[in-house]
């Protein structure tokens, strides 16, 4: 059975009677969640990460205007959509919630079938954007984060890093001689001993622990946000073992071997003004000394190799 995930419209007015009448309306296109404040709609729109807010422009404490504002400016809603809903017909009002961000403005009296069809036009927007997202940041070979999710991730973690005072650990890791396992069994069977491998290095971490990316080829990152060089460690030897026990073997041309990994790694508590690219470069510089050292083994970047203080 295909599981349809619902949609989610928060709507947030002070009277009953509204969020009653737009409950109603909209119950058959979505998962409807009522707020009767705006504090509270702020709360629910932070708890529940719908895909649509209905507001209320006129309502006692927050306002519909401030209530948008702090929306807006928490990073954890300031990308929800916004219908404005009110029972002011200035137009100034209108221009207001639009310059606002709005991205619709509804009248009151309620007419049934045009919120209908607005809220199933906003929804559906904001389906197709979710799904552009998506595909601008996941790869679609392995389903991990792609590189320019990673790229954005880092340069977030880094910031914050700097904010709190606190480390950031990086691991990139690379197939050990993976031309060859391709030049044994084609590239159809590296494909999914890429996907495997990911499969692997995504178990590695909890979902808002870290991110693990693909970076390109068969190159890898795991980015560990508040992670001490021991703990990181203990992730990479864990990536690499399990990466053994997979037991892909291949024998080419007379020499046989198993897929492994080579891993460079770095933790750094990053101070305002170090680059975020030194950072991948220090972790990058290692996988190349790994792999000229034998492969299929961690190396470490060190505090007197680095220009930017290590935890
Ligand atoms: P090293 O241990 O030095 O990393 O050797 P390597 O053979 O892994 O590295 P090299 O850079 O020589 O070759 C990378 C190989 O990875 C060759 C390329 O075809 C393969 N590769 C990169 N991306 C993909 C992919 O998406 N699918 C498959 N099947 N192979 C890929
Ligand atoms: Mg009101
Ligand atoms: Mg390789």
């Amino acid at each position: 059975m295909t599981v349809v995930n619902r949609q989610k419209v928060l709507v947030i007015d002070d009277e009953r009677i509204n969020l009653k009448i737009i409950s109603d309306i909209l119950r058959e296109d979505a998962d409807v969640v009522l707020a009767i404040s705006g504090e509270q709609g702020i709360r629910k729109a932070i708890e529940y990460k719908p895909d649509l807010i209905l507001l209320d422009v006129l309502m006692p404490g927050l306002d519909g205007y401030e209530t948008m504002n702090r929306l807006r400016h928490d990073v954890r809603t300031s990308t929800i959509p916004v219908i404005f809903i009110t029972a002011l017909d200035d137009a100034s009002h209108e221009e207001k919630a639009l310059l606002m961000g709005a991205c619709d403005y509804i009248q009151k009296p309620l007419n049934h079938n045009i919120v209908q069809a607005r809220v199933r036009l906003h929804l559906q927007l904001t389906k197709q954007r979710k799904l552009l997202e998506q595909l601008a940041n996941i790869d679609p070979l392995t389903a991990l984060a792609n590189r320019r999710r990673y790229e954005e991730f880092i340069v977030r973690e880094w910031q914050t890093a700097i904010q709190h005072n606190e480390c950031l650990s990086l691991l990139v890791l690379d197939i050990d001689n993976f031309k060859q396992y391709n030049d044994c069994y084609g590239h159809a069977t590296g494909d999914k001993v890429l996907k495997r491998v990911a499969t692997v290095l995504a178990g590695q971490i909890k979902p808002g622990e870290g991110l693990v990316a693909r970076y390109g080829g068969e190159e890898f990152v795991v980015v560990l946000p508040r992670f001490s060089q021991q703990e990181a460690e203990r992730i990479a030897k864990k990536c690499m073992l399990d990466i053994e026990e997979l037991n892909l073997s291949y024998s080419h041309q007379g020499q046989t071997g198993q897929v492994t990994v080579s891993v460079g790694g770095v933790c750094v508590s990053p101070l305002v003004g170090d680059l975020v690219e030194d950072f991948f470069d220090k972790a990058d510089s290692k996988l190349v000394e790994a792999k000229n050292s034998g492969k299929n083994k961690i190396l470490w970047f060190h505090s007197h190799e680095l220009d930017i203080s290590v935890k």
